[in-house]
């Protein structure tokens, strides 16, 4: 018996397992020093509102450069956060920065600037969630109405009391919360009608092939008609030509979030962005601004 399970471990254990097992490791270390080191910041993509053309916040991205000027990807460094459990330390990091920032900036002159932070489904299983996002903003002197946490539809479907009732929590305080990457997961309408969200997050996948993708274009204008009848905001993200935003703006989306405006930017330059003054337009020869 011990032998059949000695010999079938070796058969599951391949080099391939072996070689992601190391370099999850490996990241692993890595991520624990850099998060000491304070070598994970926050980048900042501004969010514009389609009826004013105005900007009116910004999501924190988390980026992480090694000390030799090289950059992890957050596709692999955040999955590897999460299934060590370093993506509670990192999301606190995260939420501490983008709030003081976000402070910093008001204080600055730029009023009403609102600002959205990606949470995992990991933080949920925390105990201390709602105390330690009371704490930051207490910290920071971040007005609640002022921040947003992004959730994904697997928070919304993973232990579903639970998180209703942080959710609950939250909403009281205050803070406003979306659904990010917002048509990918499975997530329920019955679910969207009884949380206390204010908006939707419609996945860049679903964005990039419109207008000329008659399916997805579909979906996008289903998913904004649905968000505005249940007098929820909904946010386009990856908006990268005119032609995607016409489409947008024509179907009555309230916000976008892509490149056509602006990559996730350093804190200066998305300081130095806002400066400039909060109307974002397209440049002309990329088919006019809003
Ligand atoms: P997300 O929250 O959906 O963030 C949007 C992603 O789309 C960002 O990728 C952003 O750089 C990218 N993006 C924005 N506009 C465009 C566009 O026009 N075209 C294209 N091709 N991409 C665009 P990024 O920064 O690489 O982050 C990837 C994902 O990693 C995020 O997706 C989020 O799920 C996760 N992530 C990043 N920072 C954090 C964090 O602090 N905490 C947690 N839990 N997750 C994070
Ligand atoms: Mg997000
Ligand atoms: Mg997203
Ligand atoms: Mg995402």
């Amino acid at each position: 018996r011990a032998k059949e399970q000695g010999k079938r471990r070796y058969h599951l254990f391949t080099p391939a397992m072996n070689e992601r097992a190391m370099r999850r490791l490996l990241l692993e270390g890595d991520l624990h020093r850099a998060l000491a080191a304070g070598d994970i910041t926050a980048h900042y993509q501004p969010r514009v509102d389609l009826n004013t053309g105005l900007i009116t916040g910004m999501e924190a991205l988390a980026r992480w450069t090694r000390a030799d000027g090289t950059q992890e990807h957050p596709a692999e460094f955040i999955p590897s956060a999460e299934a060590t459990g370093l993506i509670v330390p990192l999301g606190e990091h995260m939420l501490r920065l983008a709030c003081a920032r976000t402070r910093a900036l008001l204080d600055a002159g730029h009023a009403d600037l609102h600002v959205a932070v990606n949470l995992s489904v990991h933080q949920f299983r925390h105990p201390n969630l709602v105390g330690m996002v009371a704490d930051v903003l207490a910290a920071t002197g971040l007005p609640p109405s002022l921040l947003e946490l992004e959730i994904t539809e697997s928070t919304i479907v993973t232990d579903t009391d639970h998180t209703i009732r942080k959710l609950n929590q939250l909403a009281e305080m205050g803070i406003a919360l979306s659904v990010d990457d917002f048509g990918t997961g499975y997530s329920s309408l019955y679910q969207l009608k009884n949380l206390p969200l204010t908006s939707l997050k419609i996945d860049r996948s679903f964005i990039s092939d419109i207008p000329d993708d008659p399916n997805d274009a579909a979906i996008a204008a289903t998913i904004i008609t649905m968000a505005d009848r249940l007098g929820l905001r909904v946010v386009a993200e990856g908006v990268e030509t005119p032609e995607q935003l016409n489409f947008l703006l024509l179907e009555g989306c309230h916000e976008v979030q892509g490149f056509l405006f602006s990559r996730p930017l350093p804190p200066d330059d998305f300081t130095a962005l806002l400066a400039r003054g909060r109307r974002l337009t397209v440049p002309r020869d990329e088919g006019g601004g809003i």
